[in-house]
């Protein structure tokens, strides 16, 4: 049948090491899931139970390069998380077989306008603007899981202009990978093209326009964007 408008295009993720894309469908995002991090905001690192929030399909930017710094805000910060991409999916996923659900991992950042999500706690508001914008979401090539296994340790880290800022492991994940896919399978059916953000370490700051971002996590390789 005949679309009445331009058919919006797809957005993809390229694999590593192969000419083949990950379709993407929906990108959900964990909140306060390193302790360093949740306390740097201000919260308690129990494992209170976990929330999450999504970014629209579309905010994407897949292998990093320039990002616009966005309208209204004047504090952008860059939040370095490692993404994972669902192959398959499912309501009420046990935790236990939630790995078989995983096509592959990513580096990925949560970019966050900070002032605009303190706005939105202060007044029990929607974080969309705050977390949801357009190139919201840079992503490094997928590595598959048949690759690089189901890492539950290892060093993520951030850096702007040459000095780090962030660095954790991933063995400092309050919700696992696999309690983070049967979390959110209570809520919603998670699905093949599925994209989560798990959260980020301790470290999180602001970016400026000509800011060069590198970023990554062992074994799954390294993601460059710059702030324009
Ligand atoms: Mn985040």
């Amino acid at each position: 049948m005949e679309a009445v408008i331009p058919v919006p295009p797809s957005p993809a993720i390229p694999v590593h090491g192969t000419a083949a894309l990950f379709p993407v469908r929906r990108i959900y995002c964990i909140g306060r899931n390193y302790a360093d991090h949740a306390r740097e905001m201000g919260s308690d690192p129990t494992r209170e139970t976990p929330f999450f929030f999504g970014k629209p399909q579309d905010a994407v930017v897949p292998g990093g390069g320039a990002v616009a710094y966005p309208p209204a805000t004047a504090n952008l910060h860059h939040e370095v998380e490692l993404v994972v991409a669902l192959a398959q999916g499912g309501r009420d996923i046990p935790a236990a077989e939630a790995e078989r659900c995983v096509f592959g991992y990513a580096v990925g950042i949560d970019l966050t306008r900070r002032d605009l999500q303190a706005k939105a706690k202060d007044k029990g508001q929607p974080w969309d603007t705050a977390k949801g914008f357009d190139q919201s979401a840079p992503i490094s090539p997928i590595t598959p899981a048949t690759t690089s296994g189901h890492p539950s340790a290892g060093a993520i880290w951030l850096s702007v202009n040459g000095t780090e800022r962030q660095r954790g492991n991933l063995d400092q994940l309050i919700w696992s990978v696999p309690e983070v896919i049967a979390h959110i399978s209570r809520f919603v059916a998670l699905a093949p093209g599925d994209l989560i953000y798990t959260g980020t370490p301790a470290g999180v700051g602001p970016l400026v326009p000509g800011d060069r971002i590198r970023c990554g996590i062992d074994g799954l390789g390294e993601l460059e964007v710059v702030i324009v």
